[in-house]
């Protein structure tokens, strides 16, 4: 199949969504015939809330010197784990505000405990905070993450993207990293021979024209570096965030995801996103376009703080899965499958 321009990814959002639809699936049963839709369980772990970032779509930061500011301890931490490690979490991912006072130090210290005890793969630590924790460091980018990486930090999730065109950016996250330093940290993390998953949030007042330069620019990077394992992307929610749009709705969801399948030929998984969208479009999205279910999230904060609050735990995944029709099987951060549930036999 021939690669698809951003012209024609553009035209994309303008198609009739049957078969917009359909075709996503069509890819995505190409790439994936075994009809296995995948899951991770792992657990979000919010190391803080203080961030001194204050991006408009965000409620879940507080300001330093906030009454409800926290910084977990080490100890709090490594109960977290216990606690996802014992529900049979093979995934940490690890994130927080952009605390003003928790240098590079503090991590390597964080990291090497939890490796001393814990066989999990730490998938944490978005570009911005790298690029925070750099900074107030006084260090460079590709020094942070190597000292990081030997400490324990294995792979980085690909959250705050949010969309990679500087006047969404500036108007949304103004003190966030520009899209060139995003794109800087996960091609540095590939030359340190490290993964990470690449994001997409959406419905924050930008064109469709950004999506697809987004998709773009993630498509070129995967070009060059093969780092990305995964794309997710996943709308806007407004509650309790100082920017005032109105939610994206199923449709609008559906078409981005389709979208992002035909666009990144050269990223395997695409993942549903249950926590923002419940179950129900969840399972659509799996014969649209996306192949992962993502993960059971025995904690989740952020999307929580918008007021959007979808629980599963890891029998009610594979339940989603089979009644869409697929085996469920469960994976690692790397999409190596670790076992298989087959789906649900039809009835009459
Ligand atoms: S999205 Fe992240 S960086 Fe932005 S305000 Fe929230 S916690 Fe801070």
């Amino acid at each position: 199949m021939n690669r698809i321009s951003t012209d024609e990814a553009l035209q994309l959002f303008d198609a009739p969504l049957p078969r917009l639809l359909w075709s996503a699936g069509k890819a995505c049963d190409e790439k994936h015939p075994e009809r296995v839709r995948t899951y991770v369980i792992d657990r979000n772990i919010n190391y803080t809330n203080i961030c001194v970032s204050g991006c408009k779509f965000c409620a879940f930061y507080r300001e330093p010197g906030s009454e409800t500011g926290y910084v977990l301890t080490t100890q709090e931490i490594h109960k977290k784990i216990r606690e996802a490690v014992d529900l049979g979490a093979t995934q940490i991912l690890m994130q927080g505000g952009l605390h003003p006072d928790l240098d590079v130090t503090w991590f390597e210290k964080l990291f090497v405990s939890i490796k001393n005890r814990f066989d999990v793969q730490m998938h944490s630590l978005s570009a911005p905070e790298i690029v925070h924790i750099a900074k107030i460091s006084g260090l460079d980018v590709r020094t942070t993450l190597i000292r990081l990486h030997n400490a324990g930090l294995d792979s980085l999730p690909g959250g705050g993207a949010e969309i990679l065109v500087d006047n969404v950016r500036t108007h949304v996250s103004p003190k966030k990293c520009s899209a060139s330093q995003w794109i800087d940290v996960m091609r540095t993390a590939a030359s340190l021979g490290m993964r990470a998953t690449a994001t997409m949030v959406f419905g924050m007042g930008e064109t469709l024209a950004d999506r697809v330069s987004h998709i773009e620019a993630i498509r070129r990077l995967q070009d060059e570096t093969n780092v990305f394992t995964a794309f997710i992307p996943w709308p806007f929610q407004p509650g309790n965030s100082e920017l005032d749009r109105p939610s994206t709705g199923a449709h609008d969801y559906l078409r981005t995801l389709a979208v992002s399948r035909l666009f990144l030929d050269n990223i395997d998984n695409i993942q549903a996103s249950w926590v923002t969208q419940g179950a129900e479009i969840a399972q659509i999205a799996l014969s649209s376009g996306a192949n992962d279910i993502g993960s059971t999230m025995i904690e989740e904060n952020v999307v929580a703080a918008a007021g959007v609050s979808h629980k599963m735990d890891e029998s009610q995944l594979i339940d989603l899965i089979r009644s869409a029709g697929y085996a469920a099987a469960q994976r690692t951060t790397l999409y190596n499958l670790i076992g298989q549930k087959k789906p649900r036999a039809s009835r009459g």
